[in-house]
């Protein structure tokens, strides 16, 4: 059996996580956690970083910190994980959905501002497989209606945008450390805060809505609690399982583009006979292999197609159900304009395994088991 994903494992994480009991510091904002977050701050030219128990957890940072109230609107894609939506319905706003290209599977940014009420208050480019939205187009809409942008760039870990790191963009960006993501700690993820001015109240949300951090840093005598917040904060363990992750970052990235190119340059012959079509990697982007799909002709034959890989013990598996067709995207939602792509691209999609170390020997199999079942 071929498995879909097989989370990273550098070999170095033992010896980390070691080291954290050895020194009983395993709560969170320890010495790996450090590690990590200045790691992520030089790396991608981020102003702060933090690391959070998921990318969901940061997402609801993110989201709070919009100070959104009831009524207010948020513009994000309905193919998208349900964490991109949930933070936002959590921080109390209605959400709206809008189409996506499909060629990057991305949100259509020419279809943003017709979305735009006078209740719109945050877009939400969701790096769908780490492979950059139209940022320029989507900061200069934000910048004229003046909104807030938060990135969802969970898969977006090394990925750039006209040389920009993803997550380093919007006002926030939100990263994930989950096992089926680039780089893992089990769960955890990261909120890369932009804007100077929100530091502080990030580290505030993030301590239970104490002011722990000023305390811990001498600047001021006691700690209290200063406004709502939660536990965002993951054990030292976690940072320390990372932390051997990150210290091979580019050999697990250029691991994961060979593979990917692999793909890619196997399957072009596919494509010009138009049996399948693959992802688009527009010229302003440098992606992280985060995943390869191709595309099918319709749904009847990526349901005949998955059943295949099944036979040939392949893990192949489709993405997200739209949101918008969920039963608590049409409770907490709505579609703006016609869904041209969503749904119909989102039905063609497979994605097949890609993971750090798949061998040469598993990557030839399965792309020769799928241009002879193409051909
Ligand atoms: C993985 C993912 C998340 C959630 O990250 P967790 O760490 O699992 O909470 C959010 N958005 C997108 C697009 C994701 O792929």
């Amino acid at each position: 059996m071929i498995p879909f994903n097989v989370p990273p494992f550098v070999g170095t994480e033992i010896k980390y996580m070691n080291e954290v009991v050895d020194n009983r510091k395993i709560c969170g904002d320890g010495p790996f956690t450090k590690k990590c977050n200045e790691w992520l701050e030089k790396r991608f030219n981020a102003k702060k970083v933090m690391l959070t128990t998921s990318g969901s957890s940061a997402l609801d940072m993110a989201a709070f910190m919009c100070d959104l109230k009831q009524g207010d609107e948020v513009i994000l894609p309905s193919f998208t994980f349900s964490s991109t939506a949930n933070s936002f319905v959590l921080a109390g706003a209605t959400l709206v959905f809008v189409d996506i290209r499909p060629d990057t599977m991305n949100i259509d940014e020419t279809k943003i501002e017709a979305a735009i009420t006078e209740h719109t208050k945050v877009i939400v480019p969701v790096h769908y497989a780490g492979v950059a939205c139209e940022m320029d187009t989507i900061m200069d809409i934000a910048k004229r209606h003046k909104l807030m942008v938060v990135e969802d760039a969970a898969q977006a870990v090394m990925s750039t945008y006209k040389g920009k790191a993803l997550g380093t963009i919007g006002d926030f960006g939100c990263y994930s450390f989950h096992e089926t993501k680039n780089y893992s700690m089990g769960e955890g993820g990261a909120i890369l805060i932009n804007n100077e001015k929100y530091i502080e109240r990030a580290e505030i949300l993030r301590e239970k809505g104490t002011n722990r951090s000023q305390f811990f840093r001498g600047q001021v005598a006691k700690y209290n609690w200063v406004d709502f917040g939660d536990s965002y904060l993951q054990s030292d363990l976690n940072a320390a399982y990372l932390w051997a992750q990150l210290e091979v970052a580019d050999e697990i990235n250029n691991d994961r583009l060979k593979t990917w190119n692999t793909y890619h340059d196997a399957f072009l012959t596919l494509v010009e006979r138009g049996l399948i079509e693959l992802p688009t990697i527009p010229d302003e982007c440098v992606h992280n292999a985060h995943m390869f799909y191709i595309k099918c002709k319709d749904l009847d034959e990526r349901t005949k197609f998955i059943n295949k890989t099944k036979e040939l013990d392949i893990g192949c598996v489709f993405h997200y159900i739209p949101l918008h067709s969920a039963p608590a995207g049409i409770k907490f939602g709505r579609f703006d304009g016609r869904d041209i792509y969503t749904t119909s691209e989102s039905d063609r999609l497979v994605r097949l395994p890609m993971y750090y170390k798949l061998s040469n020997k598993d990557l030839k199999f399965i792309i020769d088991s799928i241009t002879a079942y193409f051909s």
